[in-house]
């Protein structure tokens, strides 16, 4: 016996991939997850609390050691940008069991430009009945609303927001925006309760939705989680699977279709580390070439973006009437020339963070729902256990960087509104700094410096703008940025931050094209037997937070993989006459788990 199908990634789409696939008693699949396992029933208060944040900063749950540039790295400039942690999830059910459990689709445009970049058959009208597949929309029906998919999607009821969400919609409203009621189903501007991949009580991600408890009884699949992928095993131009990091070593596991699905910033180092890349990017790196594409980890897109935040009165803050709090966001159209319609994306938090501290700290955020800057991620070796890097390049387009200098000022705008400036006591420019990451882990320490500080506040209001200012806006104020374009751009430029939504980096595309990664039924061009199915085949950025697009995806290349293998699928019984090849430059000899074991 052997695997059909492999999975490499068990995150948003890799559990999908997993779930889909295994609905054919005849296939048996296999889903490697290097992160812990999530069990249904076992996952803890802290992933499924529809507050995300102390599931999203445990460290626990992300990739150690991965880090990203976000500024522009400069051509022979010895001087480069800092390189900071970028939190990826390692866990089952990848970033849909730590994310923010905001779901959005984008819009209509967004598909039909994939098509348009090359992706044939990914047009909007291709995806919509993906989209439906997936959901169960609890609040909203029509044709384009999905009821019956394993991800609910709630919107938290206006009678339980807070003060300061009450008051931001006012103030969107006195702007002159309209309230569009559904930001899935109507897509222009406008603003609208944030869609959220919860059922109203808990999240739901897609270790829970799609390889639940009935799913893993099912004896054709097996879930491998605390082992990652070192390589895969190559035959020539062809894999027949891949090598994992067992306890005792390498391990060689055979398949007859790879699917990596390790995200857009481990997909692309797999096919780097296996020779399938820029030829001379891997040639530098000492990996003979196996396919000299180009594109991979090119193209590499995220939400660049930029926040306010404020101290909030009393009166304004969450009572307890919800955990939630995100409760509306906003899309508007910049004024920029050359850029798009809904070319940005706003949310107002109530909240910034677990402790009592972040409890009193709401936030206006804004990010370009469609940038033009793109990025790279590069390998830094060849050791397979040393995460890549993520190069974003972030405002390197004009465009980019004046869209986020005027979001401040928008943002700014918004804070001084009768309706908003009744529900803060202080305002100002404030950053993802790492202190605020530190403060973000929720441990005892925390707690007990943030606790009394928050109770201090509490009796003492006067204390409050200048604690805000020096400990939040670190001296910056906004008066003084919004008065000097040059200091408001600097400040953009050195604060500027991502949404955790890297893409691109294994684009779909036409098979003529060079710079395509995947074909649109994501088989890795130049490559047999090896597919990719995560948000790295997006060929652009959505104008959405990416997780349920990943899904869609999924959904889609699952489908497509499905109808591709058919009922007699490609196994790697038939390679059994081959040479054993360890995956290219690896010099160990591993030991071998086979479907064998299942
Ligand atoms: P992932 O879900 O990251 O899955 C990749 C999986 O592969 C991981 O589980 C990883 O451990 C595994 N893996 C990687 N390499 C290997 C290997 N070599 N061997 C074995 N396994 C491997 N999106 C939204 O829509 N709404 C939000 O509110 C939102 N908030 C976010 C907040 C945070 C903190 C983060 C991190 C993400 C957020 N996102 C959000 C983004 C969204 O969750 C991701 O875009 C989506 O999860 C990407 O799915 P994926 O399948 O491509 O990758």
């Amino acid at each position: 016996m052997s695997w059909d199908v492999v999975i490499v990634g068990g995150g948003s789409a890799g559990c999908v991939m997993a779930g889909r696939l295994s609905e054919d008693p005849a296939r048996r699949v296999l889903l490697i997850e290097a992160g812990r396992d999530v069990k249904p029933g076992e996952e803890g208060a802290a992933i499924l609390d529809m507050y995300p944040g102390r599931a999203a900063f445990d460290p626990a749950n992300h990739w150690p050691g991965l880090q990203a540039r976000f500024q522009p790295v400069g051509h022979n400039d010895p001087v480069r940008p800092p390189a900071r942690t970028y939190e990826q999830a390692r866990l089952l059910g990848g970033g849909s069991s730590i994310n923010g459990q905001v779901a959005n689709r984008g819009t209509p445009g967004d598909y039909d430009e994939w098509a348009e970049a090359g992706a044939a058959g990914w047009g909007w009208a291709d995806v919509l009945p993906y989209f439906i597949r997936l959901e169960n929309d609890l609040g909203r029906d029509g044709p384009l609303h999905g009821k019956a998919g394993p991800i609910p999607i709630h919107r938290i009821p206006r009678e339980k927001w807070p003060g300061f969400s009450h008051a931001v919609e006012q103030a969107l409203a006195g702007a002159g925006f309209a309230d569009i009621d559904d930001q899935n189903g109507r897509f222009e501007d406008g603003y609208f309760p944030q869609t959220l991949s919860n059922d109203g009580t808990s999240r739901v991600s897609t270790a829970m939705g799609y390889v639940g408890a009935a799913v893993r009884n099912r004896p054709n699949l097996r879930i491998m989680a605390e082992r990652q992928v070192r390589g895969l095993l190559l035959e020539g131009n062809a894999v027949r699977g891949v090598e994992v990091q067992g306890d005792a070593g390498p391990e060689r596991i055979e398949a007859g279709t790879v699917v990596l699905s390790a995200g857009a910033i481990g997909s692309p180092a797999i096919l780097l580390r296996a020779g399938i890349g820029p030829a001379a990017a891997l040639r530098d790196l000492g990996i003979p070439v196996v396919a000299d594409r180009p594109g991979v980890g090119a193209n590499l897109q995220e939400h660049p973006g930029i926040s306010l935040s404020a101290f909030l009165a009393p009166h304004a803050r969450l009572r307890g009437t919800t955990r939630r709090h995100i409760h509306l966001g906003l899309r508007y159209s910049s004024a920029v020339p050359g850029c798009s319609v809904s070319d940005m994306y706003m949310m107002a938090a109530a909240k910034s963070a677990w402790h009592p501290l972040g409890e009193r700290i709401g936030s206006l955020l804004a990010w370009i729902n469609k940038p033009y800057s793109r990025g790279r991620v590069v390998l830094q070796g060849t050791d397979p256990m040393q995460p890549p890097i993520a190069e974003f390049n972030h405002l390197a387009d004009p465009r980019d960087a004046e869209r986020l200098v005027e979001a401040v000022r928008f943002m700014a705008g918004l804070m001084t509104t009768a309706a908003l400036s009744s529900q803060i006591e202080a305002s100002g420019p404030a950053s993802y700094s790492g202190f605020a990451r530190a403060l973000g882990r929720q441990t005892v320490r925390n707690y007990l410096l943030t606790a009394p500080v928050a109770k201090l506040l509490d009796w003492m209001p006067a204390l409050r703008a200048p604690f805000f200012q020096r400990f939040v806006s670190r001296g910056a104020t906004l008066e003084a940025l919004l008065q000097d374009q040059d200091g408001l751009e600097a400040y953009v430029r050195g604060s500027v931050f991502g949404q955790w939504h890297p893409c691109g980096t294994c684009r779909i595309g036409d098979p003529a094209d060079r710079d395509a990664v995947v074909d649109p039924s994501g088989r890795v061009l130049g490559v047999d037997g090896l597919r990719v199915a995560d948000a790295s085949v997006m060929p652009v950025i959505p104008r959405a937070n990416l997780n349920v697009p990943t899904i869609m995806l999924a959904e889609k290349l699952a489908a497509t993989l499905a109808q591709d293998l058919g009922g007699r699928a490609r196994t790697a019984a038939s390679f059994t006459s081959r040479p054993q090849p360890g995956p290219v430059g690896s010099t160990s000899s591993p030991s071998s788990i086979t479907g064998a074991e299942l």
